[in-house]
């Protein structure tokens, strides 16, 4: 887990690691819809759980008010995981609300566990939340 700030960026964009979702996961700038679905593949494929709790809305069903133990379940599942590949299917912006559709390359152990979704985002205070997510 973890990632040196030279290496490639999981997100598959070609740039280092601290030229893309770094500066996200940073918090130097606030991403788009797109950006922050490709920061949050990267933190799940780096084990920054911090991210992904912070970026999740309130009313997601996968969040929890005992933030220690979401993020020690989302380690858990970051370190089972080995994260190969990000497609980007189609990004649109409403609005406050946004959509990302992508998908997922991923195995744990000799199992593909990868899916295709379209996300949902939300923008609150400024700032674009994961609100939810729809198996396609
Ligand atoms: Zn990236």
């Amino acid at each position: 887990m973890g990632i040196s700030a030279n290496s490639f960026c999981p997100c598959g964009s070609g740039q280092k690691y601290k030229r893309c979702c770094k500066q996200y996961h940073d918090q130097s700038f606030q991403p788009t819809p797109l950006a922050l679905m490709k920061s949050r593949y990267t933190a799940y494929a780096i084990g920054n759980a911090g991210y992904i709790v912070e970026t999740t809305h309130s009313e997601n069903r996968e969040f929890k008010q005992n933030k220690e133990l979401w993020k020690a379940e989302i380690e858990t599942f970051c370190w089972a995981t080995t994260f190969h590949k990000l497609e980007i299917l189609k990004s649109e912006i409403i609005h406050s609300e946004a959509f990302v559709t992508f998908r997922a390359i991923m195995s744990q152990g000799e199992k593909d566990i990868s899916f295709t979704e379209k996300s949902r985002f939300l923008q609150e205070n400024d700032r674009w939340l994961y609100r939810s997510g729809e198996f396609l």
